[in-house]
């Protein structure tokens, strides 16, 4: 108990949130633009593709990200898009759109094929109680605002025409790829060396892209008449346009993965500040990737697991997202099945200390209860400190694991009486509006009565312990561990079940 008060007494006494603003790679202090309103948009999925559990860490992240700063007392408008057009095969903006070839290959139209792989995100993202966005616009849905953004940028000069479509002249943007950290030069070696690029005639930088695609003329749907021909959105242009119609055109904070640093977010902010002339987003945040046993996912490796996989594995899907919260958001996180099993462990583990908490019957005063529930209430504070020092998740998870070993401890000295067992049970409901693992559920958990067979195995075992066979006794254990998943604890008022 001592060692977390000296260890809050030493920390900084500043717990106020702290994020790491990819624009200047620095951590700083969060300020909105407006009082108690937080504008946040990320960027949402191109719809054409169910998608995997590198996708989903992102969202988790993001999502742990929104509910940090909700339990900083910020109401927060949270945008985020579904790409239903304009996604080419290239996010360099080469090649065909994503979905116009998913529906060619198909046979569908490329409305049902974006409607079907957005109910199957949305289904992932609610198994693993992942906050829903305030709103999630489709691109297809707001050509007229797309549309009059590119004529501001066009009214600004920033736009001509090439072969496919009307391009972005990143030569007249100052400060193009301040975002990524690096010097116009740095970025286009790195472009050359990382990217297939295409001869399109007429393109005049390897940087410009495209705002509107001109149509080939056999398209059969998402095409739309432009002061510029028939044609269709490129895709950063729909993440500035949407943005801007829902949080205004200089808002909070931007996220996504780690690999729309150098292009689409680059994009987004040289079109959306040449069209506006004022800063787009005050704090740009990028989610780190998901490998899979150490190793990039890719079809060829045959290592794409999806959350479905996961669930048809038998797993809880949020111990997915507890595996994904034990990575701090900005470092690689490297998945593997023991890894997911040992989150599994660990999940079942918190329940089942939930629910023990539920079952203390100690009525008894401790003298202590004040000094105990200090301590608690210390690492409780810990644990939004270390998130509030730009989310740090694996830190804030080693506090919640101080306050359930502090309160077993005493538990075991034979202590902790109900209300003590009350206190913890609602500081872990705290710790659990940002985790979002459930946990109501486990402390308020109403255990269904043991069926008969099972009933007769515990009570055989408990009649083998009292007359000292042990050996049978471990061999009951093991059975109903293993067969019924039933956990025995010995308590000094008799045997105790739970199903993790
Ligand atoms: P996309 O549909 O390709 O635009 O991807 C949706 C989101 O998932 C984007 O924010 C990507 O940066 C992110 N993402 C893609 N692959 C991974 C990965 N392996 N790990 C984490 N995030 C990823
Ligand atoms: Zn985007």
């Amino acid at each position: 108990m001592q060692k977390a008060f000296i260890r809050l007494f030493e920390l900084d006494s500043d717990t106020m949130l702290k994020l790491y603003n990819t624009l200047i790679r620095k951590k700083m202090p969060f300020k909105p633009i407006h009082d108690k309103l937080v504008g946040l948009y990320t960027c949402g999925i191109t719809a054409y593709y169910s998608p995997h559990i590198g996708n989903m860490r992102t969202y988790i992240n993001e999502d742990v990200i929104r509910r940090v700063i909700q339990r900083n007392g910020y109401s927060v408008t949270h945008i985020q898009n579904v790409t239903d057009v304009g996604h080419l095969v290239s996010d360099a903006d080469t090649g065909e759109d994503k979905l116009r070839l998913a529906a060619e290959k198909e046979h569908r139209t490329m409305r049902s094929i974006a409607d079907f792989y957005t109910k199957m995100f949305t289904d992932d993202m609610e198994s693993l109680n992942i906050l829903m966005p305030s709103l999630m616009p489709k691109p297809s849905e707001h050509i007229p605002e797309i549309i009059s953004l590119i004529k501001r940028i066009d009214e600004k000069g920033f736009l001509y025409k090439a072969e496919d479509g009307m391009y972005f002249d990143t030569a007249k943007f100052k400060s193009y790829g301040e975002l990524t950290g690096m010097t116009l030069k740095e970025l286009l070696d790195n472009l050359k060396a990382g990217a297939r690029v295409d001869v399109v005639k007429g393109k005049k930088n390897i940087t410009d892209f495209v705002v509107w695609r001109f149509a080939h003329g056999d398209e059969k749907e998402m095409i739309w008449d432009s002061p510029w021909g028939r044609g269709f959105p490129g895709w950063h242009i729909e993440c500035s346009a949407l943005s801007m119609k829902y949080l205004g055109e200089h808002f909070d904070i931007h996220t996504g993965g780690v690999d729309h640093i150098a292009i689409h977010h680059t994009n987004e902010i040289a079109q959306s500040e040449a069209a506006t002339g004022q800063k787009f987003v005050n704090y740009w945040m990028h989610m780190n990737f998901l490998v899979v046993e150490g190793q990039k996912m890719s079809k060829s490796l045959r290592n794409i697991f999806t959350v479905q996989d996961i669930l048809g594995r038998g797993y809880n899907p949020l111990a997915f997202r507890l595996f994904m919260m034990s990575g701090h958001y900005r470092q690689i996180l490297n998945f593997t099945f023991e890894g997911l099993d040992n989150a599994v462990k660990t999940l079942n583990g918190m329940y089942s200390f939930l629910e023990r908490l539920g079952e203390v019957k100690n009525t008894a005063k401790n003298l202590d209860t004040n000094d105990f529930k200090k301590a608690i209430t210390t690492h409780k504070k810990l644990f939004f400190k270390a998130l509030n020092d730009d989310i740090n998740t694996p830190q804030s998870l080693a506090e919640m694991h101080a306050v359930i070993s502090e309160t077993n401890s005493r538990k075991e000295s034979g202590k902790l009486n109900k209300a003590e067992a009350r206190f913890v049970a609602k500081v872990m409901l705290t710790f659990d509006e940002v985790l979002g693992l459930n946990f109501a559920e486990h402390v308020s958990a109403k255990k269904e009565p043991l069926a008969a067979e099972i009933k007769k195995l515990v009570d055989e075992r408990e009649t083998a312990r009292k007359s000292k066979d042990f050996k049978k006794a471990d061999e009951i254990r093991k059975l109903l561990g293993e067969k019924y998943h039933i956990v025995l604890e010995d308590t000094k008022d008799g045997v105790v079940w739970h199903k993790p």
